[in-house]
């Protein structure tokens, strides 16, 4: 339960004083619904009003205050001008300027011959200083409530910013003094306040460093916020291990066969990481392993190797896929291996429907189905496992937490993990969606593979492109054309890959296909099969190859809009190609002028092909929030911690969550209690029904 100290935070932004139905809504498009939303929206800058130049030094451009005498209006001559009022000191004139304005208004606030205070940014007209709407004209005696200092937040349309300000000093008002959950001799060795001060003082920014994520106040506020994370995942790994699992100690037997069928041998790598699962099968304890690995590193054959072992056990396994295509390609490249292995393997996917889906439903409860390969479907309530004892989770990167924990309760004894990732994530955000899970990586590429020859060409050469591919593929070649998809339009991408693939087709021919995300399952089945088979040598897609999909004879990847993607996914599509044993090209179509990180992220696909460095990259460039599209990743989102920036702090909260609960396994302490709230303040509440009650 919600520690009652938390609730005035979890109160709507109605609750507080000037709060209507209307800036309710805007407050809540711009923060959140709640006054938790708004204590953790950190400003994003600050006006600084401390400048008090004479009018004659007064430099353009930036935020002054200035003391001067009114000295006369000057209305406009028609609305287009500005309605103006001149003021003056000692050293010079300066003019006020108003558009739309209500000249009583004007007349009241800056009389002729009054002293005012006025604040604003200066601009230089026609070589004389000049201030358009100023943020405050306060007589000298007011002049003290205007804040030397105001912090600048993120604002949507239409919300004010005084509003916007207000609100959050209201929500700031109404924060509880919080217990210190932190260590207080870690504190004073960082030398950070504690949780209320340090609120306080993100909120209060006096120049540009206490903006930064280094800030010392950012730092306590946003180690909270990690701490909370890590120690979540603590608890939920230690929950899922206390539950005792059960040993699946395979012979071999089916593993060999299946290898013997390989038309390659294992690499090292391979070799590694299948020991290391069929080790951690063997435990008494389940298993929560991640497999890592970059496109193509061959993670399947790990993958099925652990099905094999579980299936050597006397259990079964289940493999599951993002999607359809993918799960069917999965099932058609082990094919071999379980016939060769001889065992029962079945594909369960949204399509099979009818008298199809349940016999396999019927010989998967009878336990005449070894191996289940599947979609989402395979969460579906009606279906259960005689003996469930391996789920391989192939994650790209769509699935998040809660999806794993259901497949872990389709067994009747605990289910021993392993979660694929294709993405290779960067440490940090490993860390922050994994914990610290068991991790096999595959690093290296398997043999054979070579690297691809990476061009950036400007959209301009668009020509040259065609013709370049029209010589390739008389020699035999087969070509992906990638179309950007922008997700608020799907028409109008659609329409572009359609046009696209008809402007191809008057070049090269019939040989160019067509797949998009609106295709029915059977329709875009068929138009990758054509182009596997080589029925058709250009595949014209919206990205719905970035997911899988192999067909190693396709040696040239283009892809238009290159700057509209991101890094990995762009190293995604990449790995689509460079599968064969021909030499391979990928040709990055971009529409200038390019920014500055676009350029950046161009330019380290052309250097690199290492996952693992391009993501780091990726991350640097963009930061973790827009990292893959964090939402579908399945990756945790933070409010205040900036990953890009707080990776140590991430590391040293992983330590001090194992420690927390090696000293405190149930929150008990005092500490502990106060560590309590602060699951409850960052929402990662949900861990706490992990503990042992009483
Ligand atoms: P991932 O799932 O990691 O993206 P896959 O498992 O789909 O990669 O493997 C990509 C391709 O590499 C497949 O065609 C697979 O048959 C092949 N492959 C896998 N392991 C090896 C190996 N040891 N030697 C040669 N080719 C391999
Ligand atoms: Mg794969």
């Amino acid at each position: 339960m919600r520690p009652a100290i938390l609730f005035p935070l979890f109160a709507e932004t109605r609750t507080l004083p000037g709060v209507g139905p209307k800036l309710e809504r805007l407050i809540t498009r711009a923060a959140g619904p709640r006054l938790l939303d708004l204590i953790f929206d950190l400003p994003t800058g600050l006006i600084d009003r401390r400048y008090r130049p004479k009018l004659a030094g007064a430099e353009a451009g930036r935020i002054a205050t200035v003391l001067v005498n009114v000295l006369d209006h000057v209305p406009p001559r028609d609305r287009r001008q500005p309605y103006r009022v001149r003021c003056s000191d000692e050293t010079g004139v300066i003019e006020l300027a108003f558009f739309h304005a209500k000249p009583d208004y004007l007349m009241r606030t800056l009389p002729v011959g009054a002293r005012r205070v006025v604040s604003g940014r200066i601009e230089h007209f026609q070589g004389r200083p000049q201030m358009a709407h100023p943020d405050y004209i306060l007589s000298p005696e007011d002049a003290a409530t205007m804040p030397p200092i105001e912090p600048v937040y993120r604002l949507t349309e239409n919300l004010p910013s005084k509003s916007l300000l207000k609100a959050i000093r209201g929500a700031l008002e109404k924060v509880p003094a919080m217990p210190e959950w932190q260590d207080k001799p870690f504190l004073k060795a960082r030398g950070w306040s504690g949780f209320n001060e340090a609120l306080t003082a993100a909120h209060s920014p006096e120049s540009e460093a206490d903006l930064k994520p280094e800030a010392s106040a950012r730092q306590r506020l946003a180690y909270d916020e990690l701490l909370a994370n890590q120690l979540a995942l603590v608890m939920i790994r230690a929950a899922m291990r206390g539950q005792k699992g059960r040993p699946l100690k395979g012979d071999g037997h089916l593993q060999q066969k299946a290898i013997a069928a390989l038309p390659f041998a294992l690499t090292e790598a391979q070799r590694t990481a299948v020991a290391e699962i069929d080790d951690d099968m063997a435990k008494p304890m389940r298993m929560l392993r991640l497999l890592q690995g970059d496109v193509g590193a061959g993670k399947t054959v790990v993958a099925m190797l652990a099905l094999l072992n579980a299936v050597e056990a006397g259990a079964q396994g289940a493999l599951m896929a993002p999607t359809e295509i993918l799960a069917r390609q999965h099932m058609a490249a082990l094919e071999k291996m379980a016939e060769a292995a001889d065992v029962r393997m079945a594909l369960l996917t949204g399509r099979e429907r009818g008298a199809a889906r349940e016999a396999t439903l019927k010989k998967l409860a009878e336990g005449e189905i070894d191996i289940l390969v599947g979609t989402h479907a395979l969460f579906s309530e009606d279906v259960s496992f005689r003996d469930l004892g391996l789920a391989v989770v192939d994650e790209q990167h769509r699935f998040g937490v809660h999806q794993r924990m259901t497949l872990q309760g389709k067994g009747h004894n605990p289910v021993d993990v392993l979660v694929m990732t294709a993405t290779p994530i960067p440490r940090t955000l490993a860390l922050t969606a994994y914990g610290d899970m068991d991790v096999s990586r595959l690093t290296g590429r398997p043999p054979g593979r070579k690297p691809v020859d990476t061009r950036v060409l400007p959209a301009e050469r668009l020509d040259d492109v065609v013709e370049h591919l029209k010589r390739a593929i008389a020699r035999g070649a087969r070509a992906y054309w990638v179309c950007p998809l922008v997700e608020e339009s799907e028409k109008i991408d659609l329409a572009a890959a359609e046009e696209r693939a008809a402007m191809l087709r008057q070049f090269l021919g019939e040989g160019v296909g067509l797949v998009h995300g609106r295709m029915k399952g059977p329709e875009r089945d068929a138009a990758m099969a054509k182009f596997k088979s080589g029925e058709t040598q250009v595949l014209v897609a919206t990205t719905v190859i970035e997911v899988g999909v192999d067909v190693p004879e396709a040696t040239i990847m283009v892809i238009e809009h290159a700057e509209r993607f991101g890094l990995a996914q762009l190293h995604q599509l990449r790995g689509r190609v460079g599968r064969g044993q021909a030499k391979s090209t990928c040709l990055l179509l971009y529409h200038g002028p390019l920014g500055e990180t676009a350029k950046a992220r161009l330019k380290t696909l052309r250097e690199t092909d290492d996952g693992f460095v391009i993501a780091e990259e990726d991350l640097r460039l963009r930061g973790a929030g827009e990292l893959l599209g964090v939402r579908q990743s399945g990756l945790p989102e933070f409010r205040v911690a900036d990953l890009a920036a707080h990776g140590e702090l991430l590391a040293a909260a992983r330590d001090d969550a194992k420690l927390i609960l090696a000293r405190d396994p149930n929150l008990r302490s005092p500490r502990g209690e106060a560590l309590r709230v602060l699951l409850y303040l960052f929402e990662r509440d949900e861990a706490v029904r992990y503990l042992r009650t009483g």
